[in-house]
């Protein structure tokens, strides 16, 4: 008798945290937080009621970095769990970054600094695809999933019920990924637990859209101006390096591009994970055939501490935004709900020639949404914590890179699991409802189902 219980992300995007148990032992998959926008005033919101649950679990399982899926981990240490966290060997140093970052932001909200000490000190990393024991009668696999570095399927075998939780994933190439291989229909799946985040939204194609990019930043070049791309710290920011690299010999040789914020972080954890475990051969071979040691040591992107004036970062983006040559400039964050992003914007947002080039999905409510839907007068927080107001001149695109599956990779999963029992999470109401209305020639049983709930007696 299996119990699934979902305490977030059953029915929208944000604390994804999943629990299945059975009489004996309970396991909870991913503990996320929900952030808000900003201007709610509102502090990030957890998984809710799993703290109850927090002192008899037997194991945590983590997908991926991304505070989403990560940032409650510490707190269930503090709601009194004392076992072990089970991830791949990348994600651990990456939740280190986050959720230390996490805690500046926050205070502690979920967890204090004790917690986050404990809640490293109890992990156990893993490679992926091999098999190790949760418990008597239990084992997991942590399949790649190709969402970003580390990230992670989660397959567990229960007493002989196969269990995939598909935590994010996705099924197009990207720079440091191949698409994701989906499980062998030879060993079919019993329970698929699937993320919808894409299953409602057309998705470009990542050729179509650099090319779009290409162009725009050609043009603020021929312009004289200064292209600020905000973008999330992890994964799409590394992504977006990685174009512009393969682009230096066309144009980066006069386009210098800098890095600034917590991105320069997430690419030295990318540099110490560059091998065939956790990265593309294709990676690989391009560094091998250009002699570089890793992809954003380049000649053509440089860090913003390599600004030539003495000072502190600010100092240095002032001399950034008023010297008279073009630059890209790379930062976060990635919906402009804070960070260095805020400084370029008042130093360089009300001159036409320059250029923001928003990279991912803004969710509804931020800063970054409210820019794309054209508003240019913003209220924003300098690196002192005092607002200011700016009025935006610039140019502004979006490109909507996304790191999650397109509906044909869903429905792909359910084909080749050929789950009996799937549950759409990680989405909004009407993706989940397109996705369940997409597959219904396939034979499965489809759940959606709201936060908290239990499923009795399953299998
Ligand atoms: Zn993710
Ligand atoms: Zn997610």
């Amino acid at each position: 008798m299996l119990e699934i219980r979902f305490f977030g992300a059953s029915e929208s995007i944000g604390k994804s945290c999943v629990m299945i148990s059975d009489y004996d032992r309970q396991v909870i998959l991913d503990a996320g937080i929900q952030l808000h926008p900003r201007r709610t005033g509102l502090l990030s919101t957890g998984p809710s009621h799993v703290d109850d649950y927090a002192s008899e679990t037997t194991a945590v399982i983590l997908s991926h970095a991304h505070v989403d899926h990560s940032a409650y981990i510490p707190a269930l240490y503090r709601a009194g769990y004392n076992g072990l966290t089970h991830l791949t060997y990348p994600t651990k140093d990456l939740v280190n970054i986050l959720w230390k970052d996490h805690l500046k932001i926050e205070g502690s909200n979920h967890f204090n600094y004790s917690n986050l000490k404990t809640a490293m000190r109890k992990m156990k990393q893993h490679d992926y695809s091999k098999k190790f024991k949760i418990d008597n009668g239990v084992t997991c696999e942590l399949l790649d999933a190709s969402h970003i570095l580390g990230s992670a399927c989660i397959l567990l075998d229960w007493e002989g019920t196969r269990i995939l939780y598909s935590g994010d994933f996705n099924n197009a190439k990207t720079p440091f990924h191949d698409p994701i291989v989906f499980p062998d229909p030879e060993e079919p799946i019993d329970i698929l637990l699937i993320e919808t985040t894409n299953a409602n939204r057309k998705i470009n194609s990542r050729k179509e859209m650099t090319s779009q990019l290409t162009k725009s930043l050609l043009k603020c070049y021929s312009r004289g101006g200064k292209a600020i791309i905000p973008s999330f710290a992890l994964g799409r920011s590394q992504e977006i390096q990685s174009y512009l690299s393969s682009d230096f010999d066309s144009f980066l040789r006069k386009f210098p591009v800098y890095i600034d914020g917590m991105i320069l972080e997430m690419n030295s954890v990318y540099n110490k994970y560059l091998d065939e475990k956790w990265v593309s051969p294709r990676v690989l071979l391009d560094l091998k055939e250009k002699g570089f040691r890793s992809p954003f040591e380049h000649e053509g992107i440089r860090s913003i501490d390599e600004v030539p004036t003495s000072g502190g970062r600010m100092k240095k983006r002032e001399m950034l935004s008023n010297q008279e040559n073009s630059s890209i400039i790379l930062t976060t964050s990635g919906m402009l709900e804070g960070g260095p992003v805020y400084d370029y914007l008042r130093l360089n947002g009300s001159d036409q020639k320059n250029g923001l080039y928003i990279v991912g999905y803004q969710v509804l409510g931020t800063i970054g949404s409210d820019v794309i839907s054209g508003q240019t007068d913003l209220v924003l927080i300098d690196h002192l914590g005092k607002p200011f107001r700016v009025n935006l001149s610039l140019e502004v695109q979006q490109f909507e890179f996304s790191g999650h599956s397109s509906l044909e990779g869903l429905i792909q999963m359910v084909r080749y699991t050929s789950a009996s029992k799937v549950f759409a999470m990680h989405g909004e109401p009407e993706s989940q409802e397109k996705f369940s209305s997409s597959i219904t020639n396939i034979e499965t049983d489809i759940n959606i189902l709201s936060s908290h709930e239990i499923l009795p007696q399953y299998p």
